[in-house]
């Protein structure tokens, strides 16, 4: 199969040459961002973070009532080197936040944040001296998501819509090497 893709990339022409491919075969041809995306998008791993109430529902996402494995998303990692996307489910006190900074700085790029309930994305009823009033000052967050306690469901949708954040993800950035780092790069 990549010999086949292989000869209609390396044509370059309006008519392409279809080499060896047998009638009736599959073919496809996609940009690299195309299928990074699609595999991203569609194998995320949440880390295992709950911070109070709504961690309850965030575990319910993977039971089988609701099934996120459906989705490509079950696999809850312990450890935030092995996670792509945050889930912060519950309240965030002052004293939490330093701790869930640590944390989402351990994770690799590239990397998500969903917010998930009244207190994760504003305080909540929690207006004091000890919740932080929106996670995102703390970290960047990607998808909010709404409810006192939100549903498994609406955790699912937020999910969905990060998959569609992340599809339309570009890597156009055009990296010029100077003459210098071109030599390093080839020793
Ligand atoms: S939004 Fe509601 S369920 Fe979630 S942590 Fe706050 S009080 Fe608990």
């Amino acid at each position: 199969m990549p010999k086949r893709i292989e000869t209609l990339v390396l044509h370059d022409s309006s008519t392409p040459i279809l080499g060896d491919i047998q009638k009736g075969g599959s073919v496809v041809v996609t940009t690299i961002d195309t299928l990074l995306n699609q595999a991203r998008a569609h194998s995320l791993w949440p880390l295992t973070f709950g911070l109070a109430c709504c961690a309850i529902e965030m575990m319910s996402t993977v039971a089988s009532r609701f099934d996120l494995a459906r989705f490509g998303s079950e696999a809850f990692r312990a450890t935030p080197r092995q996670a792509d996307v945050m889930i912060i489910a519950g309240r965030l006190s002052k004293k939490m936040a330093p701790v869930l900074r640590q944390i989402y700085d351990q994770m690799p790029e590239p990397k998500w944040v969903i917010s998930m309930g009244a207190c994760a994305s504003s305080g909540g009823v929690y207006n004091n001296y000890a919740i932080v009033q929106g996670a995102d000052q703390v970290v960047p967050v990607d998808v909010y998501v709404p409810g006192c306690p939100p549903s498994p469901d609406a955790l699912i949708y937020a999910i969905l819509k990060l998959q569609e954040k992340i599809k339309k993800r570009k890597f156009n950035k055009i990296i010029e090497l100077t003459p210098r780092q071109l030599e390093e790069t080839v020793v």
